[in-house]
């Protein structure tokens, strides 16, 4: 049969960090879940507020239709009105009104459907290596080049000398991802500004933004405030541990230039995505919980433990700054080799190869805390294995 050759390769080729989560469940199955130290899914281990139930309890007392029913494209009005306000609150007047947002499934979701709306066939966007991975096939299937920029190779900030140099006619966009997935840097406002100039006024920022909240002491600066071509992606899957319920937002700020045709165009693209509308309970449920804080406490209290555990036997890693990852280094230039001599350990992170860069393995530090301290040994057997002894 004549099927979509694209849609056949992306699903023949998997992501590599869902096999190694899938492999880690069947070893887990086979040999008890506390011998194995899964450091593979950003799958919060915070559960979500208590705000959540109680909002969830109560919209179910409302007619059936209200919670259940479609809501208009861009979500429901209240609901935009109440993101907004809260946008204006922690970020000043003029950043966001009920208008200039769209509800989505997640940021998956924000992400795709800016990329829909801003590129043409044979369009460039860019990304910062090491970077998500699946930046690459939302790129693709909205039909523009991925084009990967190594971030500084010391400090994995924005390289914006790099960046400038792989600027073309043909570059629409650049996806920036602060707090960042996978090495756990904060990008400063002076490296946003010296990007903005690298790009210039016409390159589009999509700041894609799900671990905003979870820093731990660094300012996340809002980019729209030095870069005014920004479309901010949000969703609330790892501040409020929401990753299965598909909920987060666009925002096109009243700022942005092309504002007018940028916020239809969104709503266009989600229209021709055939994505209808974000749930209508999870909705509601923003509504009443939009300024509700994430609980940082159990990762920091899981930073610290692994940072230091593994600092003592002598890894050395990119100090995290926000999010849920740990960038290590590799103890030899090939990550793959040593990732399987990590899994004879039972130890499961994610080589970087995944992330479009060689030597290092991620970490995710949003596991049980038991999960961190009963690994170190194993992560001690891994250092002596290479000849080495903790320091
Ligand atoms: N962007 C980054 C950097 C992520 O790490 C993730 C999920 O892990 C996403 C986007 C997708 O998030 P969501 O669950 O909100 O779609």
């Amino acid at each position: 049969m004549d099927i979509n050759q694209q849609s056949l390769a992306y699903g023949a080729a998997k992501s590599a960090i869902r096999e190694i989560a899938a492999y880690a469940a069947a070893r887990k199955a086979e040999i008890g879940a506390e011998h194995v130290f899964d450091f593979s899914l950003g799958n919060p281990s915070v559960p979500a507020p208590d705000a959540v139930r109680a909002s969830i309890e109560r919209s179910l007392a409302l007619p059936s239709s209200q919670v259940h029913g479609y809501t208009p494209g861009n979500g429901l009005p209240s609901v935009r009105a109440a993101v907004a306000a809260s946008l204006e609150r922690r970020f000043g007047d003029g950043t966001a009104t009920a208008d200039d947002l769209y509800l989505t499934c997640g940021a998956a979701a924000s992400i795709v459907v800016c990329l829909h709306a801003l590129v043409n066939p044979g369009d460039e966007v860019i990304v910062i290596a090491p970077y998500f991975p699946e930046y690459r096939v939302w790129i693709e299937t909205a039909g523009a080049r991925c084009v990967e920029v190594m971030a500084d190779e010391h400090t994995f900030h924005i390289d914006a000398d790099a960046v400038a140099a792989a600027v073309t006619s043909r570059t629409k966009a650049v996806i920036v991802n602060s707090p960042n997935n996978p090495v756990g840097v904060v990008y400063p406002r002076e490296n946003l500004a010296a990007l903005s100039a690298a790009i210039g006024p016409d390159v589009t920022i999509i700041a894609d933004e799900p671990y905003r909240e979870i820093t731990y002491g660094a300012e996340v600066p809002w980019v729209p405030s030095i870069h005014p071509r920004t479309l901010v992606c949000y969703s609330y899957s790892k501040a409020l541990s929401l990753p299965g319920e598909r909920i987060g937002w666009v925002l096109v700020p009243p700022t942005c230039p092309d504002h007018d045709q940028l916020v239809p165009a969104i709503a266009g693209a989600g229209r021709k995505l055939g994505y209808v509308c974000a749930p209508a309970l999870f909705q509601r449920v923003l509504a009443d919980c939009v300024d509700e804080p994430a609980d940082v406490a159990a990762y920091e209290r899981n930073r610290v433990a692994l940072t230091s555990g593994l600092a003592r036997l002598g890894y050395e890693f990119v100090e995290p700054q926000g999010a849920f990852y740990l960038w290590l280094k590799a103890l030899e230039p090939d990550e793959q080799a040593f990732f399987e001599r990590a899994r004879a350990l039972e130890l499961l992170p994610v080589p970087s190869s995944s992330f479009g860069c060689g030597g290092w393995v991620r970490v995710g530090y949003c596991v049980e805390h038991a999960t961190i301290v009963d690994s170190m040994p194993a992560w001690e057997k891994l250092v002596a294995s290479y000849g080495r002894s903790a320091s």
